[in-house]
């Protein structure tokens, strides 16, 4: 493989809420020297963005007519701004994950982000995080990996989270966690699953060090990267 292909690789990382994505994926990217996409982030910033414009995040058509009109731009670190806003700040709570988990599941707000992403993605020399980069957005991704871990390791891992956050940590962060999983599984727009191709890795056993790690010669193995 010549040094341009090396460097042109696309590296998808999926999985469920709770299970370690984002740190592992910052972690994988930083060694590799490619750039992070947090797609979690895309379809959180949108729904909080969507939900405080009054948009009916129920309907259809009112989330199609919302995407045709807002302009996307990114910041130097990589942030989505929505007319010209960051969200970035307000979108980490239990309550931006279950807008986000509601507008992700609509076909207008899909087919917008997905093409937001592919355009991130295309000149490769990245790592992209979310539900979905191995199916459907980068389905010829050079590595893919999907993290894995039990639902009670995820729900205290975000418990964790949160309360580091230093924000109140609600009782039933674990039933949200599940309803979470529940609508992020079961939808019919690209549900959460691992890609056929994908490396599955339990990250209950690991911690990030030992996870990132192990992508990281998946990787080597993979690509002689
Ligand atoms: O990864 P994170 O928890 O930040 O994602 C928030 C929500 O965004 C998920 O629960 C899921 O509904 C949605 N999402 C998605 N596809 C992605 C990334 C996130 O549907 N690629």
């Amino acid at each position: 493989m010549s040094d341009k292909r090396k460097k042109a690789l696309v590296i998808a990382i999926d999985g469920p809420s709770g299970v370690g994505k984002t740190t592992v994926s910052r972690r994988v990217a930083k060694a590799l020297g490619y750039s992070y996409v947090d797609t979690g982030a895309m379809y959180r910033s949108l729904a909080v963005a969507a939900d405080a414009a009054g948009v009916d995040i129920e309907s259809d058509t009112a989330l199609r007519d919302y995407c045709a009109r807002v302009n996307i731009t990114y910041d130097a670190v990589g942030n989505m701004l929505i007319d010209g806003v960051d969200y970035s700040g307000s979108i980490r709570t239990e309550e931006a994950g279950a807008l986000a988990s509601v507008t992700s599941a609509k076909t207008p707000v899909r087919d917008f982000l997905v093409a937001c992403q592919r355009r991130l993605g295309e000149a490769g020399s990245v790592v992209m995080e979310g539900r979905d980069i191995g199916t459907v957005v980068f389905p010829d991704a050079d590595v893919k990996i999907f993290l894995d871990a039990s639902h009670e390791v995820r729900a205290a891992r975000r418990h964790k989270e949160l309360a580091e956050r230093g924000g109140a940590v609600a009782s039933d962060v674990s039933k949200k966690i599940e309803e979470r999983d529940k609508r992020d599984t079961q939808r019919k727009n690209s549900p959460l699953v691992a890609a056929k191709d994908a490396v599955v890795i339990d990250t209950g056993s690991l911690d990030i060090n030992g996870v990132a790690a192990r992508i990281l010669e998946i990787v080597k193995e993979r690509t002689g990267l």
